[in-house]
């Protein structure tokens, strides 16, 4: 029973932890609050949520062909040639494969699209642009589909930055992912999991 009361403080411990770290969290429905109540186009905004994955499109605009110069990125277009950057004038013998996913990440509250770019993509979605677009050339369609039911719910530490855009005359908050952290999962199924035995052993007991 000693052994019992001393996991359950270190369980209230970490609980206690986790919450007092939540406090410097954003949830989605604050930011959405903040959005509506203060529209400042030159304002980067910054939040910090702990959401989960609700949706991410499996489509054609998931990535783009970009140019491989590290400092330009700007898609290239095929030619008879290889592919064509307009931004350096030179045509490459092949090209980079970046992302651009938009992912939507719900909390309790609310949910929010945001655009994961380049290795932002990849923290996402497991796998590198190029992997990614090999997976998706030799997979077939469900089984690329049903990768990407596996990321549903996945649970992230996400740092996002907001800014205004102006869309069809409006202004819209765009978010973009700049840091993605990884909630450990283990660790909270592992937690869980010493709960549920205490649990059976006291029924057990009973
Ligand atoms: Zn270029």
């Amino acid at each position: 029973m000693r052994c019992l009361t001393q996991k359950m403080n270190r369980d209230n411990a970490a609980r206690d932890c986790a919450e007092s770290k939540a406090s410097n969290l954003n949830l989605i429905k604050e930011i959405s609050e903040t959005i509506a109540t203060e529209i400042d186009m030159d304002k980067q905004n910054w939040f910090f949520l702990n959401g989960y994955v609700a949706h991410i499109k499996n489509d054609e605009r998931l990535s783009y062909p970009a140019c491989p110069n590290e400092n330009c990125r700007r898609k290239v277009v095929e030619d008879s040639n290889g592919f064509r950057c307009e931004n350096c004038q030179k045509t490459h013998p092949a090209y980079n494969p970046t992302y651009m996913a938009t992912v939507r990440i719900s909390d309790f509250t609310d949910s929010i699209y945001v655009s994961f770019l380049r290795d932002q993509g990849t923290a996402i979605l497991g796998k590198t642009a190029q992997e990614m677009e090999t997976f998706r050339q030799t997979q077939d369609p469900d089984t690329v589909q049903e990768y990407f039911d596996s990321l549903m719910f996945k649970k992230i530490n996400l740092m996002v930055k907001g800014k205004y855009e102006t869309y069809q005359n409006e202004p819209k908050m765009k978010f973009v992912a700049m840091k993605t952290f990884p909630r450990s999962v283990a660790a909270e199924n592992k937690s869980l999991l010493e709960r549920l035995d205490i649990y059976s052993t006291l029924e057990a007991v009973q």
